[in-house]
């Protein structure tokens, strides 16, 4: 079965029926008013892409459907008395915003559009859909440009001397008609078919060739949609909402989709067809105003949009056709929102008992979380705004403002923060809007397409500033009181408020940060209900996690930050900055020691540092583990460097100058050169063959501890060796490391127990788990390092040097550094988990590479088994809040 009628489906049927005719679907079944319908399947969809053809039986099916749909409206297709005309619209799983193709009028012929008019009583409106037909047949099914179409209307304008489209009455939209068939025939090579079946046909397969359309698929890769879902179709007979004052179309949400409060949100377009409101051509007027203009349909919407929150419990958005005072629902689904409305609207409908709190947890995310963290503009920095539109999608942004798309991506690509500013956006944009910070256009309310996509990408977007004159082709545009901005020129935008500001406005940060760091608590009067609400639901997700959450931190301060954002410990402090700055020139004695003499006199200069370091950071996480990594990277990178190091030696020696120390270094560091340092002498292997490295640095570690002990606090410290690639590494790490703790032991009495683990980042070691588990008490995956080193992906290059490409081709949706690769590091994972746990069953599990932090690896990682996740201190949050989710 490749088509389903409306009454056949339900809102559980997306990925057959799409999201659109899923919810059709649902509608009808709830008895609501929706014109009379079906949907052809997603498997349909998928059948015609692999072979090229539409499967067997489709014809008869749509055939079948099509009866129906005739019988209930008492009308047949395109019939020259009186036809039905049906739309044709895309309907993917997952929304696509403008992504793909819709045509509108199917059943119109040169004979048809006379017995429309004669039923309509209105010969404007029949020539009108007539030729739009004609418009978005040409470009979509017949793939001509729309400029032929767009020129040929404003030659028409200028020649009627029409400032606006409706303007033109009937004799010139006949006209119109005419030159739009020149247009197809001359485009085409044949003329527009006057077979209302053939229409039909052709344009269904439009729409599952549009699942390919290149925007389509740009989009899917932006949102991770996976490319082989497909499109359903839906045929849907057609309602007008452009039949005269009494008719209207609009968009509207159950509440704020931006702000999360209950109420009326939504836009309203009179005497205007389906895309007029979507794509901001015209200004629409808020819903609330519907009231005065028709207050029968507006009573009727209200309680239907009642219904559907009930039913949906949940936000839903809505389009609506109003035709001569009977209103139709054209579609609904769960609305997107901002990040901050999700987290207000989920503890809302917990509040209202529509759903439970486990439900709550699942409306919201991490990444959405994350946004909410991000800097707002400072209010108390006195500006004042130039212009002010609609707040679409909240955040503050600044950068240069840029007209086109081109543009946008040009300068994105060379460092450069910019802000998109367009009249309206369309989905030619779309590179455009990923590659600038924000955008700022002067037509089109909350439902326009900018705002939409924007809200998606979680853009900062402000639009609908109609007070601004934008010239698109001049790369400029004026504000009230002549101020003029040209391309390049800084400008500021707060999508939170909608407003616009002349240069660079400073930012502050967000009262969720504020919330997190302690400093606002979430029952004080200044607190707002975001505040409230990320409160109530982090403590839902701790409640509800297994995972531990730590942070990767080094220093005391970003220890205790990490301790108020709720990480209970550190699982990674990274020793390697503790040898930076003044430390180096021991570091440089250390590896200049000719004997060892020189070499223990360079390390007890270091002792007393590291052992301070320590103490600070037990101090600030005490009560907590605290996993402390030796040394890793390579020496050289405490070095000066080659060149810099090379040009010294020789002006001193062209001046005759001795310099006895530099030239030392200069051999050292020759000789310390690697062609591939990141896999050469790091890590473990350095603690190896630099006699005493690693034995310092445990006897700070140590020492420490025992030092933290005796001043009353509870250190339980942690040490980790990082790189290892076999267990007779470890064994001999593990080895001097106990040997150096026992010293501490018998010098300061110091009992409580160090644990030894060691970093699983090399595939050797998680091939080989079961073996080193025997040696360690606990692992920690480097997921940075074991993903450069199971795809063979230099982690510092590869973003510069072809990512983007890789992106831009599909290799990968998302860069495997940013978000685990469940597939293949992950494979890895799971192999060492079980084989870890295998060999030592209480052995400790952790991750502490970035991933550790990201959204989606976190639910990998809870159904991996670990124990816990580690990732920076402004990211612990997220995990707290994804481990939850990752449990109930
Ligand atoms: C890792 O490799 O994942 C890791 C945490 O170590 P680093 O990033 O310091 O190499
Ligand atoms: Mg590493």
């Amino acid at each position: 079965m490749f088509v389903y009628g409306f009454a056949q489906g339900n809102k559980d049927m997306r990925d057959l029926l799409g999201g659109k005719g899923a919810n059709l679907a649902e509608m009808t079944n709830l008895g609501l008013p929706v014109p009379p319908g079906f949907t052809i399947t997603t498997e349909a969809c998928r059948t015609y892409l692999e072979t090229g053809r539409e499967p067997a039986g489709l014809h008869e099916e749509v055939g079948r459907h099509l009866a129906n749909v005739e019988a209930v409206r008492g009308r047949r297709l395109g019939d020259p008395a009186d036809p039905l005309l049906v739309s044709v619209r895309s309907g993917a799983k997952f929304s696509m915003p403008g992504m793909m193709d819709t045509v509108l009028n199917i059943g119109l012929t040169d004979r048809s559009v006379r017995g429309l008019a004669e039923q309509a009583g209105d010969e404007r409106f029949a020539w009108d859909s007539y030729r739009r037909l004609l418009q978005m047949y040409g470009r979509t099914v017949l793939g001509i440009d729309g400029p032929h179409f767009d020129d040929a209307l404003d030659a028409l304008k200028r020649d009627r001397g029409a400032a606006h489209d409706v303007d033109l009455d009937a004799g010139a939209l006949r006209e119109l008609v005419l030159t739009y068939k020149g247009i197809v025939r001359a485009e085409s090579g044949r003329d527009f078919p006057q077979d209302p079946r053939e229409q039909l046909d052709a344009a269904i397969r439009a729409v599952f060739d549009s699942w390919n359309a290149p925007r389509a698929i740009t989009y899917r890769r932006q949102e991770r949609i996976s490319a082989d879902l497909g499109t359903a179709v839906n045929v849907v007979a057609m309602v007008f909402g452009n039949l005269g004052s009494d008719s209207g179309t609009g968009v509207a949400f159950t509440r704020d989709p931006a702000s999360g409060a209950r109420g009326v949100y939504g836009d309203y377009l009179a005497n205007a067809q389906g895309e007029d409101v979507v794509a901001g051509i015209r200004n629409t007027v808020p819903l609330t105003e519907l009231a005065q203009l028709d207050k029968v349909s507006y009573d009727e919407l209200l309680d239907i949009m009642a219904t559907l929150e009930g039913h949906y419990r949940d936000l839903c958005d809505i389009e609506f056709t109003i035709e001569r005072g009977r209103l139709w629902m054209l579609q609904t689904r769960v609305g997107k929102r901002t990040a901050a409305a999700a987290f207000r609207i989920a503890t809302q409908l917990v509040d209202e008992g529509l759903i439970t709190e486990d439900e709550a947890l699942a409306r919201v995310d991490g990444h959405q979380l994350a946004q909410l963290m991000f800097p707002r503009f400072d209010d108390r920095a006195a500006r004042r705004a130039v212009a002010h539109g609609m707040n679409a999608s909240p955040g503050a942004a600044v950068g240069r403002a840029v007209f086109d798309t081109a543009t946008a991506v040009e300068w994105n690509a060379t460092g450069e923060q910019v802000i998109l500013v367009r009249r309206e956006t369309n989905p030619d944009d779309l590179d455009g809007m990923i590659a600038a910070r924000g955008i700022l256009t002067s037509r089109g309310g909350k439902t326009s397409h900018a705002a939409v996509v924007a809200r998606g990408m979680g853009k900062t977007c402000v639009c609908g500033v109609e007070t601004l004159d934008i010239d698109v082709a001049r790369g400029r545009f004026t504000a009230p009181g002549g101020v003029e901005v040209a391309e390049g020129d800084v400008i500021s935008i707060d999508g939170t408020t909608g407003d616009v500001f002349l240069g660079e406005v400073p930012v502050v940060d967000s009262p969720v940060v504020r919330y997190f760091e302690g400093e606002l608590d979430p029952g004080a009067a200044q607190a707002d209900e975001l505040v409230r609400s990320v409160h109530r639901l982090m403590a839902v997700a701790d409640s509800r996690r297994r995972l531990g959450v730590r942070a990767n931190a080094d220093l005391p301060e970003d220890a205790a930050r990490a301790r108020a954002m709720g990480a209970a410990g550190i699982g990674l402090c990274r020793t390697e900055h503790m040898f930076l700055g003044d430390r180096r020139h021991y570091v440089e004695a250390l590896i200049l020691a000719e004997n060892d003499a020189e070499r223990t006199a360079a390390l007890a200069e270091l002792l007393p540092l590291q052992r301070a370091d320590f103490e600070g950071l037990l101090a600030a996480m005490d009560g907590l583990p605290v996993t402390v990594r030796l040394l890793d990277p390579p020496l050289h990178e405490f070095l000066p460097d080659l060149t810099d190091l090379s040009v010294r030696v020789a002006l001193a020696k062209e001046r005759g100058e001795q310099a006895p120390r530099d030239e030392k270094l200069l051999r050292a560091v020759r000789r310390l050169h690697e062609q591939n340092p990141m896999m050469g002498l790091r890590g473990v292997r350095l603690g190896l063959v630099v006699p005493g490295l690693y034995a310092l640095q445990v006897r700070a570690v140590a020492e420490a501890a025992a030092a933290r002990e005796r001043a009353g606090g509870d250190p339980r410290v942690e040490v980790m060796i990082p790189l290892v690639s076999t267990v007779q590494e470890l064994e001999l790490s593990r080895e001097e490391a106990e040997r150096t703790i026992a010293g501490v032991r018998d010098r300061t009495g110091f009992t409580r127990p160090i644990p030894v683990g060691t970093m699983v980042e090399l595939p050797r070691a998680a091939l080989t788990a079961g073996a080193i588990a025997r040696t360690a008490d606990f692992f920690s995956f480097g997921t940075n390092d074991l993903t450069q080193t199971t795809w063979g992906f230099s982690r510092d290059d590869v973003e510069a040097a072809f990512f983007a490409a890789y992106l831009e081709r599909g290799v990968f949706g998302v860069s495997p550094f940013e978000s685990l690769d469940v597939a293949g590091v992950g494979r890895l994972v799971e192999l060492a988990v079980r084989e870890g746990r295998a060999a030592r069953p209480d052995l400790k599990l952790g991750v502490c590479g970035e991933h550790g932090g990201d959204p989606d690896s976190v639910h990998f990682f809870h159904d991996a088994g670990l124990d816990y996740v580690s990732c920076s201190a402004f990211r612990v949050p997220v995990a707290r809040l994804e481990a939850g989710r990752a449990a109930v």
